[in-house]
């Protein structure tokens, strides 16, 4: 049977790349009666968070596309988390080094950077090569019996061209000059990404790999660790990456890359799916809407086109609208907008804004507007109150939305935190700092705390319209 995959690094925000991935990797599977598979790649244990791991699990429910195996739900081939597949991994690399397929790396950063001067000197491929790394012999054994610190690496060919198939771009040939002597455990014995990708799409039986094309110089490390172990190698198949309409790689710096953004904004979630499904691939008869049913039912990798898929935005937004016209009624728009905004969850959140500041209910949504919209619409003239130069207004907002990408526990102190930062930098009174910063998300001169505000609308949206006031 067909089994395919998601392995998202839980690092940051939910990405929508990750959704596409799982969208067609989700299809191919379908369309073949197989298993869509879920792990979490969370080998880099300072990057990764559980909010962001349950962030990724939510937003991919949320947009329908649901796993038969996972780490929440389990499955016959779990743990699904590789944190907790550590003894596995340890497992495999000694199986390697057993074999002389791999071999310990007690080189020092330092002596990594000067091997690759002498390269670059040389007028060498920059790939490490396991002739460059070797120590003598007697080198060697004193740093295992002084017990330094190493890393295994494995053996990759000095010479001659590897040559990987792709399902969607034939044969991809790529020279093993090029290719170093990957790390596969670290030096405090946990796996990187290549060791612990394949040993795990080995044991969990994936047959189909649809990943992103950023991942092709890795196939070939991928294909000859398989090699040494005997395995099978599932089939790759490098997906285009998303574009901004300028066509450069889809990027939070001028685009919003989060699912949660696209949730707050009060996009459907069927309307995102659709369009996802409209990034490089179309049905058969063209048609613009089409259910996530409807595209498995036709789903078929080869109509995957290479061209970089435009990301857009002003599209998105058309199509939403387009489901809300079409497809719901008024009951099915009231529990929209339930699951939304209007519900208690998030009105409780609110309240305590608006209590001291209102003496009828009749006051509560003019006060409260800025938490159920989108971006607000604001002109030069919006910024009039604020006694600061332009450049220097543009430049404040621009600095605390590049401070706050930096943010990973998005709560009020540490915004604060942020924001005093800048206000010192600027020489500014925390007011008069937070003055066109309050313009800028309530698009008002007076409403409720902004610092609150904040920290309620959520990184995405804050970061949107701070961004959307220096347009
Ligand atoms: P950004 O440039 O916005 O910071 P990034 O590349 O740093 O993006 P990561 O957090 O590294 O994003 O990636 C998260 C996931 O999203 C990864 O699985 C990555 O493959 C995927 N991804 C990132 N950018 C794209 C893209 N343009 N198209 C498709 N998938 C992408
Ligand atoms: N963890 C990798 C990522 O974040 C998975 C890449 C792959 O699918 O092999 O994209």
């Amino acid at each position: 049977t067909v089994r395919t995959r998601i392995a998202p690094s839980p690092t940051g925000d939910p990405h929508v790349g990750t959704a596409y991935i799982a969208l067609f990797n989700l299809c191919f599977a379908r369309q073949h009666g197989g298993q869509f598979i879920l792990r979490i790649e969370d080998t880099d244990r300072v990057r990764s968070t559980p909010e962001s791991e349950q962030m990724i699990l939510d937003s991919l429910r949320w947009l329908g596309l649901e796993w038969d195996e996972g780490p929440d739900i389990g499955g016959p081939h779990g743990p699904y988390r590789q944190s907790e597949r550590g003894d596995i991994y340890a497992q495999y690399a000694q199986q390697l080094l057993d074999a002389g397929h791999a071999f310990k790396c007690y080189r020092t950063s330092e002596e990594l950077d000067e091997l690759r001067e002498a390269r670059k000197a040389a007028g060498l491929h920059l790939a490490l090569k396991p002739a460059d790394l070797v120590l003598d012999s007697q080198e060697q054994s004193r740093r295992e019996q002084e017990g330094w610190p190493y890393v295994v690496r494995m053996n990759v060919p000095a010479e001659g061209v590897c040559v990987v198939n792709d399902m969607l771009r034939g044969t991809i040939e790529v020279e093993w000059a090029q290719v170093d002597a990957q790390i596969l455990l670290k030096s405090d014995g946990m796996p990187t990404y290549h060791l612990a990708n394949v040993v795990d799409d080995h044991l969990m039986a994936i047959t189909h790999v649809l990943r992103g094309e950023e991942w092709i110089n890795s196939a070939p490390k991928h294909q000859l660790l398989y090699e040494y172990f005997g395995w099978e190698m599932p089939q790759l198949c490098h997906m285009p990456l998303l574009r901004n309409p300028d066509k450069s790689k889809l990027s939070k710096r001028k685009n919003p890359t989060s699912i949660n953004y696209y949730r707050r904004m009060g996009f459907l979630p069927q309307a995102v799916t659709n369009y996802l499904g409209r990034m490089g691939w179309s049905m058969p008869d063209e048609r613009e809407k089409f259910s996530l049913q409807e595209m498995m039912a036709e789903f078929y990798v080869q109509r995957v086109s290479l061209g970089g898929p435009v990301f857009d935005l002003e599209k998105l937004t058309w199509l939403n609208g387009v489901y809300i016209r079409e497809d719901l009624d008024d009951d099915a728009l009231l529990c929209a907008l339930r699951e939304w905004a209007f519900n208690e969850a998030y009105i409780k959140q609110i309240l305590p804004q608006v209590r001291p500041r209102v003496e009828t209910l009749s006051q509560v949504m003019p006060l409260a507007g800025h938490f159920f919209s989108g971006l607000p619409a604001l002109t030069k003239a919006s910024f009039d109150s604020v006694k600061l130069e332009e450049e220097e207004l543009v430049k404040l907002l621009q600095f605390l939305v590049w401070r706050f990408e930096g943010v990973s526990a998005w709560h009020k102190e540490a915004l604060l935190s942020e924001v005093k930062i800048l206000a010192e930098y600027f020489d500014l009174k925390m007011k008069a700092f937070l003055a066109p910063v309050f313009i800028a998300i309530t698009g008002s001169t007076s409403s409720t705390s902004v610092m609150d505000a904040m920290a309620i609308l959520g990184s995405d949206v804050t970061r949107a319209r701070l961004r959307s006031a220096i347009e």
